[in-house]
């Protein structure tokens, strides 16, 4: 058994209350780890311990110093890829290959990533006729990193490198389900010499540690990553204090199989976009569009490739679909299955709890389940769901397609697979979702704007979006 601590200006300390929280294992449903149930006294001696870390020498390091710290987490995570693969793994319950092959490399690729970045940032400078004006980009502070358990140390990175590396301290609140790595994460920042209190992590619950951490008067910026629910409650709570807010929320995304895709490909895309992770991404392709010409051609690849993903065991290499993060999330999953029953739905794959041997007969499973024959406007077919069930939508026209394709409240990205380019760039201009893919998902250039519309988000993160989030540009005029 694993038993955690906050880490608070480079100590190992327990919740101030002595408190604690037990950490489940999804594939087992056990107890792994116990964490501390922090309130907000252990966030305040957080973000005390960042603030002086930003007043002190890591608030005037170079671009170069800063960058090199990034280097060297990238270098200590890549160095000990398996420990944290199998730290990701037993906690979240994903498949040992895809914290291997998926997680834990983006986490490398993060930190490398915003090195490099502010190692080639530059500013602008506006000359008038008699004067000359300069920015001066300057780092926030304190910042704030709220993050979900679908892929913990992915998202954590991908907050925490771009915030190290423009020059902010961070207090970090992971999900309350999955804190191992995040813990891990801050002994590597300790190991290779990240001076104490530049990154803390509190461990706890939303409504007890996170809410404190968007209220308090010195956080600068929260970077959230969530529901779009809980999303709503921080920007309220964030409003009076006037921070940066980022928020990437939920989403409900389609995948649009045009007749002339080459359907071989496209099924097998469309089922890693539906089940990765077990459907647990922001990202997943939960509703599937299939022009009616190759409906059934299409339909029958797309079962074989689903079928083709083994499912069981997190921890066997060969597994693609495991557990989901708890049995409350099981549940709220089996009940969107039985909901699309009601609503006239047939399962075409799935639907139960698969049989599993031994210890994992206490695991949380949900097959990985195909839905035809409901109304792309019910229920099913429109709510975020976040667990291995997508459903099946034939359509005539593009009209058609565009229209169930935009018909959420959710605007996060789709995946369009079509061989006409002109179709190809006029779908992509009228989906209402801040990324969409052609011929391919989830492929990812961490330059580019990553963020959602509607109900998925505020703002952009990757790239100079995040470098511009993560600082403060300043004018300064001199006259000539
Ligand atoms: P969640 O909203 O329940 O929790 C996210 C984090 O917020 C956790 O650390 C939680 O403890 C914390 N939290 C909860 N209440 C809070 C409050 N009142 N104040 C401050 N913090 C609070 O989300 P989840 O169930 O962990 O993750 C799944 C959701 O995340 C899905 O909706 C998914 O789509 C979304 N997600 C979005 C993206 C994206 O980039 N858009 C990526 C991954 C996941």
């Amino acid at each position: 058994m694993i038993e955690l601590a906050n880490h608070i200006g480079g100590r190992a300390r327990p919740a101030a209350s002595g408190a604690v929280l037990d950490d489940v294992g999804p594939a087992t449903g056990a107890v792994v780890a116990t964490i501390p149930d922090s309130d907000a006294a252990d966030v305040d001696d957080a973000v005390q311990a960042a603030r002086a870390a930003f007043e002190g020498p890591w608030g005037g390091a170079s671009a170069s110093e800063r960058a090199d710290l990034c280097d060297a987490i990238a270098d200590a995570i890549e160095a000990d890829l398996d420990r944290f693969a199998e730290l990701e793994s037993m906690d979240t319950g994903k498949p040992i290959h895809t914290a291997r092959t998926i997680d834990i490399p983006r986490a490398v690729a993060n930190f490398r990533f915003f090195a490099g970045a502010v190692r080639h940032d530059h500013t602008g400078a506006h000359a008038m006729a008699d004067a000359i004006n300069y920015t001066v980009r300057k780092p926030l502070g304190v910042v704030g990193l709220i993050t979900p358990w679908n892929l913990p140390l992915y998202l954590l990175s991908w907050k925490t490198a771009p915030a190290l590396a423009t020059g902010n301290t961070v207090v970090a609140k992971p999900s309350e389900m999955t804190p191992l790595t995040a813990s891990a994460l801050a002994d590597v920042v300790r190991d290779v010499g990240g001076p104490a209190g530049v990154f803390n992590v509190v461990h706890g619950l939303g409504a007890k540690a996170g809410a404190p951490l968007v209220a308090h008067r010195d956080v600068a910026a929260v970077s959230f990553t969530g529901g779009t629910a809980t999303g709503a409650h921080v920007a309220a709570a964030a409003a009076g204090t006037f921070k940066k807010l980022s928020l990437e929320l939920g989403g409900k995304n389609a995948t649009v199989v045009f007749g002339d895709a080459d359907l071989d490909a496209a099924a097998k895309g469309a089922a890693r976009a539906a089940f990765t992770n077990t459907g647990q991404i922001c990202l997943c392709g939960s509703r599937l569009l299939i022009e009616r010409s190759v409906y059934d051609a299409f339909v029958e690849r797309f079962v074989s490739a689903v079928e083709a993903m083994p499912q069981g065991d997190p921890r066997h290499p060969d597994t693609r679909i495991s557990a989901l993060i708890s049995a409350a999330h099981r549940d709220k999953v089996a009940s969107y299955v039985a909901l699309a029953r009601e609503e006239g739905g047939t399962i075409r794959l799935g639907g139960g709890v698969p049989s599993l041997p031994g210890e994992l007969k206490d695991g949380f499973y949900l097959e990985p389940t195909v839905v035809e024959g409901l109304a792309p406007t019910c229920r099913t077919a429109t709510e975020e769901i976040f667990g291995p069930v997508v459903t099946l939508h034939p359509f005539d026209t593009e009209e058609e397609a565009l229209a169930i394709a935009n018909g959420t409240r959710y605007g996060l990205s789709a995946s369009v697979w079509t061989s006409d380019l002109r179709r190809a760039h006029r779908f992509s201009a009228s989906l209402k979702v801040g990324m969409v893919w052609v011929n391919t998902w989830l492929k990812r250039d961490l330059r580019v704007p990553f963020g959602g519309t509607k109900d998925s988000g505020v703002g952009r993160e990757g790239g100079s979006y995040s470098l511009a989030f993560y600082t403060e540009d300043q004018n300064v005029c001199i006259q000539l």
